[in-house]
């Protein structure tokens, strides 16, 4: 394992090796000793303290080999290559609506995202992947509050329900969910599915202000406004598979 370090007298982060999930070593005032871990949702990072002889963090590095090794292989088997990449294009299905990603890796620049009417330039360090992930995710939340909030007042309406409070959240396990206070939770991926899903599961939801179970009474309510609504919940739970890292909170 050789590498160029440089000095590491600045506080600069630095990519080490070629190996994906890079180690990103972080000079840091603060910490006492070298650590090594991993940072959600696949970076693998190596806390340096500051001043610290290259030689020593090349003995380390070398000495981590295994360790290394394994977490790259754990993040492998989690988030396969094809899914830890920045898009190059982004459909939300559900409002018709397309664009194609640029990424400008710029480490003079913070994380950011410019967008066009069918262009996002995104701006990632190259230290820092996962920034450029979290900037996607925050303009799908801002897309999210944009769009279902409306739809699901429409839906509402129709129904006959009326939610107390709406929130648009990125979820890891839900697409959306009903409190016993009438609160409406909604994942800001859904953007990403079909509009026929979509309003099943806002169907789901609002049927939830009149029923707060699974019951079949519940059910009869949903098939009311949605006849197709079995096959529907089929297709949104076979969904989770499809959603790219990038809006997913980490
Ligand atoms: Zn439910």
């Amino acid at each position: 394992m050789s590498v160029q370090l440089g000095l590491l007298d600045d506080d600069r982060p630095k990519v080490f090796g070629s190996d994906e999930p890079a180690v990103v070593i972080r000079p840091s005032r603060r910490a006492r000793r070298l650590i090594l871990k991993v940072v959600p949702p696949f970076q693998i990072e190596l806390v340096v303290p500051r001043g610290t002889r290259p030689a020593d963090v090349e003995a380390f590095l070398s000495s981590s080999r295994d360790w290394i090794q394994r977490a790259r292989a754990e993040l492998e088997a989690r988030y396969p290559n094809e899914r830890r990449k920045l898009p190059t294009c982004i459909e939300l299905e559900a409002i018709d609506a397309r664009w194609d990603v640029d990424v400008v890796t710029d480490d003079r620049a913070r994380a950011g995202l410019t967008v066009g009417a069918e262009r996002l330039e995104l701006r990632v360090p190259n230290h820092d992947p996962a920034a450029g992930f979290e900037a996607l995710r925050q303009w799908l939340l801002g897309q999210g509050r944009a769009h279902l909030r409306p739809w699901l007042a429409a839906e509402a309406e129709s129904i006959g329900v009326m939610p107390s409070r709406v929130q648009i959240r990125t979820q890891r396990t839900r697409w959306g969910s009903c409190s016993q206070h009438g609160n409406i939770s909604l994942n800001a991926a859904l953007l990403l599915l079909p509009k026929v899903l979509v309003r099943y599961l806002l169907v789901h939801e609002l049927c939830h202000l009149r029923h707060l179970d699974h019951s079949s009474r519940y059910w009869r309510f949903v098939a009311e406004h949605d006849p197709d609504y079995r096959e529907h919940d089929a297709a949104l739970a076979a969904a989770w598979t499809e959603i790219p890292i990038w809006a997913l909170p980490s």
